[in-house]
């Protein structure tokens, strides 16, 4: 059976799109700990990171530096790279915009028009 994150990708689940390339997806987490709580997955469907192929690694890592400037460079914040990969089998790295008061496990929560603006101001088209 496909990974959730498989699904989104391929359009069965609906999700905050912000960015997407021919390797890599990234999209905002359903349940963030900090407003723009990010995911960047590879495509292809691993449980972890350290099995994907040299090069899927380097086009998912690409990515997570790619994503964390431009997040740090919109919202004015340091990103926070979180890899647990213990719920969702498929590889994925978090990104989180640094916030003063997040703590491991905390989590906010967001309406859908908040998390329509964050998508707004971090997607790259
Ligand atoms: P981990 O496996 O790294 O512990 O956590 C998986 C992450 O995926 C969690 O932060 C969770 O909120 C997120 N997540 C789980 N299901 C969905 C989903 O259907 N959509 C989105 N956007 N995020 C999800």
């Amino acid at each position: 059976m496909s990974s959730i994150f498989t699904k989104i990708v391929n359009g069965e689940i609906p999700c905050y799109k912000i960015y997407e390339d021919e390797k890599t997806m990234a999209f905002l987490d359903i349940n963030p700990e900090t407003p723009g709580h990010t995911l960047v997955i590879p495509k292809v469907e691993v449980d972890k990171i350290y099995e994907l192929s040299d090069e899927d690694y380097t086009a998912l890592m690409n990515t997570v530096k790619k994503l964390s400037v431009h997040m740090e460079k919109v919202l004015g914040t340091r990103t926070l790279w979180k890899v647990i990969g213990t719920d969702v089998p498929h590889a994925h790295v978090h990104l989180l915009p640094f916030d003063k008061t997040w703590h491991q496990d905390r989590h906010v929560e967001l309406t859908e028009d908040e998390f329509k603006d964050i998508q707004k101001k971090l997607e790259i088209k």
